[in-house]
C-alpha cells in the first residue's frame, strides 16, 4: 500500500511503526457552529482511509480532537450568552449527529482541549527546561530557530518567512516567527492556572498533546486539511519533536480543498453550506458518495449537478444490490455451473479495487471498479444462477462499498399513507405544545428519507 507524504512529496510505500498496528491522528473541527461542508471532506476521506487500513487488517487506534476552546468559540459565546462550556457541548454533539449521517466512525478517543490542559502545562514546561520556549509577561513562546528542523513539512524558509512579517514586530516576542505556546487571559475569558498566568494554550500545543498521550511517541499517519500544513502541523512537529527527542510521525497527509461552483467557499459571498443544510435536500450519504468521487489531495469543487451525478451513481448501486437480493430471495438452491467463472470475476474486481486504493486511496478508480462490477451483475446475473452464486455477487458489491463507508442497503420505504400519519400527528403535537414530540417525528421522517416543508398552505412532504 502506498501513500503520498507531504513530508516527502513523494508516494511511499506505508510500513506502520508497529508491525499490524497504525496510530493515526486526524486534527479536528473547532467547534462554535454547525460543521460546514468543507469540514466534512477530511472526515469523510480519513473516515475512509481508515477504513481501508481496516480491511487490510491493521488495527487502527483513530484519535481526533475537537478544539473547544480558542477566540471564536469565546467570541461566539459571549454573543449568544452562554458559557463557552455550553456552546461546544452543543455543537460537538450536533457534529457527532452530521458525522453518524455521512457514516463515519466514531474515533476510538475524540479527545477535547479543554480536558487536557494539565498534560499541555507539563509538555509547555518541559520545553522551557530544554530551551525551546521562554516566558515573557505570563505567556509563554516556541523559539523557532532554535528547531532546525523548523520548515521541513511546508518547505518554507525561515528567512523568506520573516521577511514576509511586515506588520508591526510583536516586541514580547524574542523573534517574530516565535509562536504561543500560552497566554494570559484577557477579561471575561475562560482561563486555567499555570505556572506562567492564569491563562490558555495556544491552539498547536493540543495535537502534540493529545497525540502523545492517546497514541504514544512516534505515531504512524497525521493528517487534516492542506491549510494545516502551515502553520499548525509545522508548529506541531517543533513541539512534539523539541520536547520528546523523536519523530512525531512517520507519514503526513493532507486533503485538498472544497470549493462551491469553483469559488473558495466563503460564508460572506453567499456560497457557504452546512452539512446539515445538505441534509435537507439530500442524503448524506451523496455527500459522501460525492466526496469520494475524487481523489482526495486534488480541489473538488462542489456544485448542484455534481451532487446530482452522485445521487444518480449512488442510487444506480442501491438499485442493483436491491435487485440482486430479491433474486436471491425467489433463487434456488442447486449446484450452478458458473460459480467458478463468476467467483474469478469477483476475484479480478476484488484486485483492481485494492489496486486502486493501494495507489495512495484511489477512491474514484475504486468507484469506477464498483460501477463495473454492478453492471457485470446487471448484465450476467439472472434467474438462472444459484442463491449461492447470486448472494455471493450481492455480498461483494456491497462489501466494496463498505470499505467506502458507502452504504448500499435500501432504505426502509415508508407508505404514503404512513407518512401522512405520522404529519398528522406532528401536527397534533405541535397543537398540544409538545414541540419535543413533534421534532423526533419530523427526525423520524427525515431518517427514512422523507423530508417536511413547513408552508402557508399546509406541511408539504417529499422523498429525498
Ligand atoms: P477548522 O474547524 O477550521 O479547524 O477545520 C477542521 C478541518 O476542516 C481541518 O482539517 C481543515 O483543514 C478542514 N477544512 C476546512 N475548510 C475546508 C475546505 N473548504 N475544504 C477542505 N477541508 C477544509
Ligand atoms: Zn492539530
Amino acid at each position: 500500500m502506498k501513500l503520498y507524504n507531504t513530508m516527502s512529496r513523494r508516494k511511499e510505500e506505508f510500513v506502520p511503526t508497529e508491525p499490524g498496528k497504525v496510530k493515526m491522528y486526524v486534527c479536528g473541527p473547532t467547534v462554535y457552529n454547525l460543521i460546514h461542508i468543507g469540514n466534512a471532506r477530511p472526515m469523510i476521506v480519513f473516515d475512509t482511509v481508515r477504513r481501508y487500513m481496516e480491511y487490510k487488517g491493521y488495527d487502527v487506534n483513530f484519535v481526533s480532537n475537537f478544539t473547544d476552546v480558542d477566540d471564536k468559540i469565546i467570541k461566539k459565546a459571549n454573543e449568544e450568552g452562554v458559557t463557552t462550556k455550553e456552546l461546544t457541548e452543543h455543537y460537538i454533539e450536533e457534529c457527532k449527529k452530521d458525522m453518524a449521517g455521512m457514516n463515519i466512525k466514531p474515533a476510538t478517543t475524540h479527545p477535547l482541549a479543554t480536558q487536557e490542559i494539565p498534560g499541555m502545562i507539563d509538555m509547555i514546561t518541559t520545553l522551557i527546561e530544554k530551551g525551546y520556549a521562554y516566558e515573557k509577561n505570563g505567556s509563554v513562546y516556541f523559539r523557532v530557530r532554535k528547531f532546525s528542523r523548523y520548515g521541513m513539512l511546508s518547505g518554507k524558509n525561515l528567512d523568506e518567512l520573516e521577511s514576509g512579517f511586515r506588520v508591526a514586530v510583536d516586541d514580547e516576542k524574542e523573534d517574530p516567527l516565535d509562536f504561543v505556546l500560552w497566554k494570559p487571559k484577557k477579561e471575561g475569558e475562560p482561563y486555567w492556572e499555570s505556572p506562567w498566568s492564569e491563562g490558555r494554550p495556544g491552539w498547536h500545543i493540543e495535537c502534540s498533546v493529545m497525540s502523545k498521550k492517546y497514541l504514544g511517541g512516534e505515531i504512524d499517519i497525521h493528517a487534516g486539511g492542506e491549510d494545516l500544513i502551515f502553520p499548525h502541523h509545522e508548529n506541531e512537529i517543533a513541539q512534539s519533536e523539541a520536547a520528546n527527542g523523536e519523530t512525531f510521525s512517520k507519514y503526513w497527509m493532507h486533503n485538498g480543498f472544497l470549493n462551491i461552483d469553483n469559488r473558495k467557499m466563503s460564508k460572506s459571498e453567499g456560497n457557504f453550506f452546512t452539512v446539515r443544510e445538505i441534509s435537507e435536500v439530500y442524503d448524506l450519504q451523496v455527500l459522501r458518495f460525492f466526496m469520494l468521487s475524487a481523489h482526495y489531495r486534488n480541489p473538488l469543487n462542489f456544485s448542484r449537478e455534481l451532487m446530482e451525478s452522485a445521487k444518480a451513481g449512488l442510487d444506480r448501486i442501491i438499485t442493483a444490490v436491491k435487485n440482486l437480493d430479491y433474486l436471491a430471495q425467489n433463487a434456488k438452491e442447486f449446484e450452478d455451473e458458473k460459480k467458478d467463472a463468476v467467483a474469478a470475476e469477483l476475484a479480478a474486481y476484488t484486485k483492481k479495487f485494492e489496486d486502486a486504493m493501494d495507489d495512495d486511496f484511489n477512491t474514484a478508480d475504486a468507484i469506477s471498479v464498483i460501477f463495473e462490477l454492478v453492471k457485470y451483475a446487471n448484465t450476467t446475473i439472472n434467474e438462472s444462477n444459484s442463491k449461492e452464486v447470486v448472494t455471493m455477487v450481492a455480498d461483494q458489491i456491497k462489501k466494496l462499498s463498505d470499505v467506502l463507508g458507502v452504504i448500499t442497503e435500501p432504505k426502509e420505504e415508508l407508505l404514503d399513507a404512513d407518512i401522512e400519519a405520522l404529519i398528522e400527528e406532528r401536527q397534533a403535537a405541535r397543537k398540544a405544545r409538545n414541540f419535543a414530540r413533534a421534532d423526533e417525528i419530523r427526525d423520524e421522517l427525515k431518517a427514512k428519507g422523507i423530508l417536511l416543508e413547513d408552508t402557508r398552505e399546509g406541511v408539504k412532504w417529499k422523498r429525498a
